[in-house]
């Protein structure tokens, strides 16, 4: 398909993380040539789990990216609030079919290179969609045509012109830079992940508890950690959340875990044992970017995914957000691809109180998750009143948006008036 005005005219995408690959699917699927430009030799994903709830699984069934997914994701049965201290369940918010019949499409867990992996087949099939690796786009530059985007490759800059750059290049971007965006900061917390066989001795001691069908969350004053399955169910993946400092630079590093059991020291037995035997962390500080800094130069650059909004994991929906972005970001484009600064103005009408409303949901689980004493028993009160389906509809605003809704003209202007 040919787009209006756009022929031969190029979307630079900046990073081939989640956010990249699947914004190049979606213009693609509009008509757009893309030029995909990964800093790295290879494409890949770092970390382990993700979770993908419904209003990004949705997006990807319209992307056609499931088929590629199928072997590898689980559909847990639901997610399980425990406390950490005594094990006992405090909520239970019923997933699988439930979740299909509530939100429209699946809630899945899975590891982060199987999601990676098949974005990453689906855009490499697309004919026209060209994946440029080892090169990082460095600068742009403005005209009245479009931009003119600075790409470093073997040590050469190259200079390629296109309709848009869009910066899909994570939480430390360059191209936050170049549409005059701020710096991301430190937030004063510590991701730990570690992956574990389902089958492992470690495992066994808390299976009445972790359970392989389920995302279980545990809950204490000082950290809390999730698990669910992962890689088909071979593999659990654990990702628990500290306080912490930051240690030296650069994006992870290994360490033994002391600092989360001495965390969750009081934590009961079964827990305490598992982290006692889980000897290899990686260690994550976490950053995030202001989500009201600017997204969008109006000649002709933008930015999604963790380079626009990077947010703590607490709500998880860091890649949903950026598979949202992808997806509503290409389809304003193709509706004005004549007026550039038009479309990306009703990327951000559209995208910036969706995502702000994620980053306050994700600040209102630490500060519930984390809670202690009198405040923490009002919680598990209220949770305890609360029937399933009005635990589920407190995710309704969350995981049944749908971009095609979103992006809907006003009834007002539909009827012409
Ligand atoms: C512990 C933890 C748990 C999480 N759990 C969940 C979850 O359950 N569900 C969920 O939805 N989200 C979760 N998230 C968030 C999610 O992982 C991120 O929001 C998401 O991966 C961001 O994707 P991205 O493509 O925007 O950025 P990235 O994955 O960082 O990709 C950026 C890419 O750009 C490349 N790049 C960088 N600079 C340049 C350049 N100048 N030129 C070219 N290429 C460049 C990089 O090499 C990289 O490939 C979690 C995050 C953490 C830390």
């Amino acid at each position: 398909m040919d787009v209006a005005g756009s022929r031969g005219r190029h979307i630079a995408i900046a990073g081939a993380g989640i956010a990249g690959l699947t914004a190049a699917i979606a213009f693609a699927a509009k008509g757009f040539p893309v030029r995909l430009f990964e800093r790295a030799a290879k494409p890949q994903e770092v970390g382990a789990g993700l979770q993908l709830s419904p209003n990004a699984t949705r997006i990807l069934s319209r992307l056609g990216v499931p088929d590629r997914l199928h072997a590898a994701t689980i559909r847990p049965d639901a997610v399980v609030l425990r406390r950490a201290s005594d094990l006992r369940e405090i909520a239970r918010v019923v997933l699988g079919d439930e979740a299909l019949r509530r939100w429209k499409s699946p809630y899945l867990v899975l590891h982060r290179a199987d999601l990676h992996a098949g974005l990453l087949s689906v855009a490499a099939r697309l004919p026209g969609v060209e994946i440029v690796t080892s090169a990082t786009v460095m600068d742009a530059a403005f005209h009245p045509q479009g931009v003119t985007v600075a790409v470093e490759q073997d040590g050469r800059t190259r200079e390629l012109d296109a309709l848009l750059l869009v910066g899909a290049d994570g939480v430390w971007s360059r191209a936050r830079r170049i549409v005059g965006g701020a710096e991301s900061r430190f937030s004063g917390k510590i991701a730990w992940r570690t992956t574990l066989r389902a089958d492992s001795e470690a495992m066994a001691g808390i299976s009445d508890y972790l359970r392989r069908d389920c995302v279980s969350a545990f809950l204490h004053p000082k950290a809390h950690l999730v698990s669910y399955p992962i890689r088909g169910g071979s593999a659990v993946n654990i990702a628990a959340f500290t306080r912490g400092a930051l240690a030296g630079t650069g994006w992870s590093r290994d360490s033994d875990g002391a600092p989360l059991r001495a965390a969750l020291a009081d934590a009961a037995l079964p827990l305490a044992s598992l982290l006692d035997s889980v000897t290899q962390w990686t260690m994550w500080p976490l950053h995030t970017v202001d989500p009201a800094s600017p997204w969008t130069k109006s000649g002709g650059a933008v930015l999604i995914g963790d380079a626009a909004h990077a947010m703590t994991p607490f709500a998880a929906q860091g890649a949903a957000s950026a598979i949202e972005d992808a997806y509503v970001l290409a389809a304003t484009v193709a509706d004005q691809p004549g007026d550039i600064a038009a479309a990306l103005a009703r990327y951000e009408r559209i995208r910036r109180p969706r995502v702000a409303a994620v980053v306050r949901r994700g600040a209102f689980n630490a500060f519930t998750w984390h809670a202690a004493g009198p405040v923490a028993a009002v919680r598990d009160m209220v949770l305890a009143t609360r029937s399933t389906d009005r635990l589920a509809a407190d995710f309704d605003w969350l995981y049944g948006w749908d971009a095609d809704q979103a992006l809907a003209p006003a009834p007002a202007l539909r009827a012409g008036r």
